[in-house]
This record gives C-alpha cells, structure tokens and sequence, in this order.
C-alpha cells in the first residue's frame, strides 16, 4: 500500500497530526506498536494520573471538609481496587475514541514496531499476539515520526516494577504504600506523590534542586510545598542527590546527601522514580536513513520539524522542547499543515505548563527568574485566593495568581497561578499573551462575580498600577 504520509507512534503528537492530515487529503497510515491507540498521555499518563488524582481528591475531601460543609457520613474508605478499576475504564473509553477517530476520517491503522527500510519505506512487524512477527511493508512519500519517550531511571535504581517503580506502575499498584519515597519532586512526582498522600501514604519527596516544580516560577513552587506539607503532611528534602537505592527485606532504602555533604538514609515500603522521562527511538531502524540522535535519544529537527533526512518529520516527546501532550498535538497539526503547503507556526512560549495537584498549578509565558536573568524590567501584581468569596464558598483558599508584565508597556509576560481549576484558568493567560494583551486589557474586561478568575483580574490591576480592589 502507498500512502502520503505515514506516521509512527499513536499518541497525542501522531494520532492527531494523522487527523489532520487525513482532513487535509492527505492518504495517510499510522503505525502503533502497542495494542492499543493514544500513547503515553492515554495509556499510561495525562489520563490515568488524572482519574486517579480526582478518585483520590474527592476522597480527601470527604474526608476532611464534608463535615465542614455539613455533611455528615460515616468514615470514609478507600477501595482502592475499584479506584484502579474505574481509571482502566476512563482509560478504556478514551482509547476507544482515538480508534473511532481514525475510522472516521479513514486512516489506516496497523499494529507493530514501524522501522525504517529507507525514507519512503517503512516495514511493520505486529507485536499482537495473534499474529506475532508477521511482517507488512509500507511505501510512503513522506513520515512523521512520533515515537514518544520513556521514564529516565538511574543506572543504579534496581527497577523491578514492584517496589522499584515508574509512573506507569504507580497508576497500577494493587495496594496502598504506607510508606512512598518520591525520587524528583517535579509535575509526574508531584501528582502521583499527592494521589498516593491523600490515600494516607506518608510520601517523602527527594529532590536535586532547591524547589519542588523547579522549572516553574518558584512562587509556585514554594506555595505548593506549603500547602502539601499542610493538609497532605508530605514531607520533602529538597537539595539531595540520591546516590544509592537498594531492597532490604520488605523495604526499600535510599540514600542521599544533603546539601552539606551528610548521608541521609530513607526507608519505605515503595520507590517512586521520577526524575523525567527521554525520548524513545528504539527499533526505529534510524541507521538506516542515517538520522543520529543525542545521548538522551532526541532527534535534531529545523524550525518546520524537518529532520536531517527530507520528508521525514518528528514531533512531541521524541523532539526538544517541553514534554507535555498538547505541545506534540500542536506540532502534529503543525507538520500536517505544512504538507499540505500551508504555513502554520507554534509560538513554543506561549504552551502552557499545568501540575494536577491540588490545588493545581499553571503556567504560561517567562517566570519571574528568566525575566530577571534576561534584564527585562517588569512588574509584577498577584492576588491570593484568600481574598475570593467564590474560593471560601468552597473551602479552596489556598493560592494566588500572579501577573508579569513588561515596566513600560504594560504587556502581559507571564501568567501564574496556584488556586483550584488554576489548569482551566492560564488558557485566559494564553489568548491574552496571544493577543499581545496589557495587564490593564484583561483589568478592564468583566469578569463573572463570584469566581475562580476574580483573581486574575484582580492581580492584572494589581500588576498594573497595584489598584486591586479587594485587598
Ligand atoms: P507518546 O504519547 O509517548 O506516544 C508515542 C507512541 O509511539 C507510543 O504509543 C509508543 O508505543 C509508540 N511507538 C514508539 N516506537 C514505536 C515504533 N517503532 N513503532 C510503532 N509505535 C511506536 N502531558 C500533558 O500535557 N498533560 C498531563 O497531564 C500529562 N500527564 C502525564 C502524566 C504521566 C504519568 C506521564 C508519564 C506523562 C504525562 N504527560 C502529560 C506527558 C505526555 O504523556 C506526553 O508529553 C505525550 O504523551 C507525548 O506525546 P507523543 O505523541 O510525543 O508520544
């Protein structure tokens, strides 16, 4: 079969730019070694993390509000088996959408490792069981290449996927740790730091850097520590290396050394590794097009997503940039649209950056630290939830929002926010800074009373001429 564009690998980056292609005319494949379709973000990240941290979140809130709110039931249990058996079926339901999806728009599926026999030839091997090692060959005139990454494990971590662990066992354990020692208190950490937390594990978070979420603005940071030490009572030993990790009976012992060079030793019943994921290209048969990765497995790409070979593309977690599902949806449309001989482009700053925790933290544009490095004078405004009748209404005080924008001309430069649906929230961050909006632009607009976004409003006037109304 000859198609115009073949793409490797289902998840958000390949099954959406396969969409997209197929919308545009293009005859179009897609190639997925594993059983089913969506990738990473539907099988083993983006939603099933989500279903858990809502399964558990509500059973925190029961927990420790409803009396609160008056409501009285009796103590409420975990079944965590019926949690990780309603996750399957969210994760189930959305897989089945994404087959729908290629049915629809008539885009050829097939199973197996799709690798390289030369740029318009790619053979795919089925990994399916029923038939195993069968062998079909693809001719194609161009491919996208979106094969992903893998969990990042240290070479001395013993991952034997019981104790020793990645996310995507995390979101399938058969109990409750009592004890969870978190390596990398970054977003994957975090969220499934936080599920396990609220369940009533006593979770340890070991990080490298002096602040949790560290490649966010660290007023983020700091506010989700306090509040995660606060109602979750996690604990976190933030500047430690981790240089040892073995089994000793029952558990596991990790060894780190603080900032001053002392051994700290922790024990748990469970490790969890978080410390990112890399791109993932093996099987690819890359050599044989002659497309080199880095040590870390990405593949070099020009500003159209082109590789060094013509006609061959790679978007999403394969390619630089933010990890993150919606950055390798764009791209997929991105490099669909430029087949086509349109001329689409991605403003890379402007992809928001989301931890489902709760609250949950949002992000979009510079933190205050790149603009500081960078010698932009800038303002800044921020509002805490505290002061919002819509967050004391429902219990979620905790946060703030903070607002930069540039000294002189008033244009937004970045969007911060920690609060409840603060995930929701940064896409008005996002169409602002698109629209290359003032702080007093998004001030001046109305917003609904009482509500979440009062305070983005609220920290723009604060941003703008510190005129906030309500503190
Ligand atoms: P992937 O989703 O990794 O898909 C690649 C696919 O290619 C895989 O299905 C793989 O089997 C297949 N493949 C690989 N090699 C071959 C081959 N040779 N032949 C055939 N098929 C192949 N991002 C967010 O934006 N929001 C979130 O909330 C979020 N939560 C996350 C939670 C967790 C626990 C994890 C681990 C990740 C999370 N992410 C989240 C990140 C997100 O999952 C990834 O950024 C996203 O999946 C990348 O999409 P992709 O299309 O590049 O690759």
């Amino acid at each position: 079969m000859k198609y115009d564009v073949t793409i490797i690998g289902s998840g958000p980056g390949g099954y959406v730019a396969a969409i997209r292609a197929a919308q545009l005319g293009l005859k179009t494949a897609i190639i997925e070694k594993y059983a089913t379709l969506g990738g990473t973000c539907l099988n083993v990240g983006c939603i099933p993390s989500k279903a858990l941290l809502d399964s558990s979140e509500h059973f925190h809130t029961a927990q420790k509000n409803f009396k609160e709110h008056g409501i009285d039931i009796n103590e409420p249990k975990v079944n965590f088996e019926q949690m990780i058996e309603r996750k399957r079926g969210v994760v189930k339901k959305t897989c089945d959408g994404v087959d729908y999806l290629m049915k629809k728009n008539k885009i050829d599926v097939y199973q197996g490792v799709g690798s390289f026999i030369d740029k318009n030839n790619i053979k795919v091997t089925a990994t399916d069981s029923k038939e195993k090692g069968k062998e079909t060959k693809i001719e194609t005139d161009k491919v996208i290449i979106a094969t992903g990454s893998k969990p990042t494990i240290f070479p001395f971590f013993p991952y034997d996927k019981k104790r020793f662990i990645t996310s995507t066992e995390a979101l399938e354990l058969k109990e409750v740790p009592k004890k969870m020692i978190v390596i990398g208190g970054g977003v994957i950490g975090m969220e499934l730091g936080s599920v396990y937390a609220r369940l009533g594990t006593e979770v340890s978070v070991i990080e490298f850097m002096p602040s949790i979420i560290p490649t966010m603005d660290s007023t983020m940071g700091k506010e989700l520590e306090r509040v995660s030490k606060k109602s979750l009572k996690m604990k976190f030993f933030l500047q430690h290396k981790v240089e040892e990790a073995k089994q000793d009976g029952d558990e596991v012992v990790i060894k780190a050394v603080d900032k001053k060079g002392k051994e700290v030793e922790f024990r748990a019943d469970y490790c969890l590794l978080s410390v990112g994921r890399q791109a993932y290209t093996e099987g690819l048969g890359l050599e044989n097009i002659g497309i080199k990765t880095d040590k870390r497995g990405t593949i070099a790409v020009n500003d159209h997503l082109e590789t060094e070979v013509k006609g061959v593309y790679a978007i999403g977690d394969v390619v630089r940039g933010a990890m993150l599902a919606h950055k390798a949806e764009e791209e997929g449309v991105m490099v669909a649209e430029l087949m086509a001989g349109q001329k689409p482009h991605i403003n890379y700053l402007l992809i928001p950056g989301v931890v489902y925790t709760w609250p949950e933290v949002a992000s979009v544009g510079y933190t205050e630290e790149q603009l500081k490095e960078s010698g932009r004078k800038y303002k800044s405004g921020s509002f805490p939830f505290m002061a919002l009748g819509r967050a004391r209404a429902s219990m979620d005080t905790d946060g703030l929002v903070k607002v930069l924008a540039d000294e002189k001309t008033d244009e937004i430069l970045g969007m911060h926010i920690i609060g409840a649906r603060a995930a929701d929230m940064i896409a008005t961050g996002v169409t602002a800074m698109e629209y290359r909006a003032s702080a007093e632009d998004v001030a001046r607009q109305s917003h609904a009373h009482p509500t979440y976004m009062e305070a983005v409003k609220e920290a723009c006037l604060a941003a703008t001429e510190n005129r906030a109304v309500h503190m």
